[in-house]
């Protein structure tokens, strides 16, 4: 039996950092719990703060105060700048995280309220939906005397949870496009009993066992991902939730996430360890993290080999949401997997193998991605192409591009290398020898001396090898790339015609953003590039979007899973 990891990638992580706040919830300072995790060699550190709520959603402690605005929207305001600010002190020392927990409030006011609290969170690495309020406006999670009154309204144990299922109903389907995840799902068992029909929903007959198993599959069908909450076990109810529904959720492939949902810094990275040997007692393998909405997979194991693996899927997962609409991000993506990956056949359902192939494949929609941590083998063939040493700085590329365009050539691949040193090294294969690439480099030499050293036409040259270690795109909708992989990397595809390419190298060039690495593939009439880049993100960003209609999509991607 494999070890279980020491440390987790929370997500419904610690409530911290409301120190403003009238009514005290989490009041640590950030630092000392980021410290405290520095401290333990953790590489990441998971923050969470809620949604201010409505006054008319408060509970008794808070009503005693009397004071009517509580977890104050300034903290919450707040939040993502003190965070920013906070990975800017810790930079290079841990990676952090921060989340909302949006309040439900039901479907009238408290629906425009969170959805005008969501706006107010734009760096969120995730948005956990919570409901913690009856619409009578008591809470499930207060004092026991509240939850009694409710049980008291509501008139039986099964009408008191059936209320919290349909409010759950409801938020997803409100509130459906704003969450990734659904907070402790069986919340109530705080303060009153689980009913049997509950304990034993998949198979009892009883009506509230039937909603809570279409509310399952609701989740399911929504893409959304399961709070596995320790809460529950510190407080002594047990983990949110209970195995049954745990082991229902793993046969539907809802993707679990963990967190402890800690509120003081002493109680960090308890329940760490309990909380994976949890989720793998129902039968996963593995769960998510966020970053920026967008789902990382983690091994419960402690085990490097598959931990290097899941970097490179989840670079892969990135990659390809990023090529992707917001709503589709949700989406999960198919598998394929190869080589060394194909363990993962095991954990994922529905995968497909791809034999000795050594690589991921991730589709969704009409996209694919396949990535690979295996230095691509130089190719013996003999190749014909263009051979340049130049100055490594921005615009060179492009000024060689340009020169070929106007003599009517297109380059058909492209690979280029940086030395390190100030200088860079390329391989252009041309479409065509249309007899003008000597023009070409006459013109080159002629005016562009200073930025090339030597620009030679090669036939029956033997390719140098341009690969380093790293993780590789290998392919981009089927179409070979074999791109090593940097923090920045824009992905195109255009209209393969004379030029096309040369908008987005000008474009890049006008703005400063040097190009690090380059590689260019076609499908019949259709061109795909991707570029590994170093410039400013909104810069780039904004000039993808000015391409014009012979870029069918062009794309900055950006890395920010670990
Ligand atoms: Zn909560
Ligand atoms: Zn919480």
């Amino acid at each position: 039996m494999k070890k279980f990891n020491e440390f987790i990638w929370e997500t419904h992580g610690i409530h911290a950092g409301t120190e403003q706040d009238h009514v005290k919830h989490g009041i640590d300072r950030l630092e000392d719990i980021v410290d405290k995790a520095i401290d333990a060699n953790h590489p990441s550190i998971t923050f969470i703060i809620h949604s201010p709520r409505l006054t008319s959603f408060r509970y008794i402690a808070e009503r005693d105060t009397n004071v009517k605005f509580i977890r104050g929207n300034q903290s919450y305001l707040n939040y993502p700048k003190r965070i920013a600010n906070l990975r800017k002190k810790y930079e290079g020392k841990i990676n952090i995280k921060y989340g909302i927990e949006l309040e439900w409030m039901g479907d009238d006011l408290g629906l425009q309220w969170s959805r005008s609290k969501i706006f107010q969170a734009e760096e969120a690495d995730y948005v956990i939906g919570s409901v913690h309020f009856s619409p009578e406006g008591l809470p499930y999670d207060g004092s026991k005397e509240e939850a009694q009154e409710l049980l008291k309204i509501r008139g039986s144990l099964e009408a008191y949870w059936d209320g919290y299922f349909n409010e759950m109903i409801q938020m997803i389907e409100c509130f459906g496009d704003m969450i990734q995840i659904i907070g402790h799902i069986d919340l109530p068992k705080l303060n009153v009993e689980m009913p049997e029909a509950l304990v034993n929903f998949e198979t009892s007959s009883h009506p509230l066992a039937n909603k809570f198993r279409t509310l399952l599959e609701i989740i399911a069908d929504r893409n959304l991902s399961l709070d596995v909450n320790m809460a529950g076990k510190f407080k002594g109810v047990g983990v949110y939730p209970i195995q049954n529904i745990l082991r229902r959720a793993y046969e539907l492939q809802i993707p679990v996430c963990v967190g402890t949902d800690t509120h003081h810094v002493r109680y960090y990275g308890v329940n760490f360890k309990e909380s994976l040997a949890y989720i793998h007692e129902a039968g996963y393998q593995n769960y998510v993290s966020y970053s920026k909405l967008i789902p990382e997979k983690r091994t419960i194991f402690d085990d490097h080999e598959l931990k290097v693996k899941y970097t490179v899927l989840n670079k892969g997962i990135e990659m390809l949401n990023q090529r992707l609409h917001n709503k589709q991000r949700r989406i999960i993506p198919d598998f394929s997997f190869g080589g060394s990956f194909s363990e993962f056949l095991d954990i994922y359902k529905n995968s497909t193998g791809m034999g000795d192939y050594n690589a991921i494949r991730i589709r969704k929609s009409d996209k694919s991605i396949t990535v690979t941590n295996e230095t691509p083998q130089v190719s013996k063939d003999k190749v014909k192409g263009l051979f340049s040493e130049h100055l490594d700085k921005p615009g060179v590329i492009s000024s060689l591009f340009n020169t070929l365009a106007s003599e009517g050539i297109n380059v058909e691949t492209a690979r280029l290398k940086s030395n390190n040193d100030g200088t860079a090294v390329a391989f252009l294969s041309l479409e065509s020898d249309n007899g003008n690439v000597k023009n070409a480099i006459d013109f080159i030499n002629g005016t562009d001396a200073g930025l090339f050293k030597n620009l030679t036409y090669k036939e029956n040259a033997v390719l140098p090898n341009y690969y380093r270690k790293g993780v590789y795109l290998l392919e981009v909708d089927g179409v070979e790339l074999k791109l090593a992989l940097s923090q920045k990397v824009i992905i195109t595809k255009h209209n393969n015609a004379p030029g096309v390419l040369l908008i987005l190298l000008s474009a890049l060039a006008s703005k400063n953003v040097n190009i690090i690495d380059f590689r260019l593939g076609k499908l019949n009439k259709v061109g795909y590039s991707a570029l590994a880049v170093e410039g400013n993100s909104n810069v780039i960003n904004n000039l993808l979007t000015k391409l014009g209609e012979q870029y069918y999509e062009a794309d900055l991607i950006e890395f920010h899973s670990r």
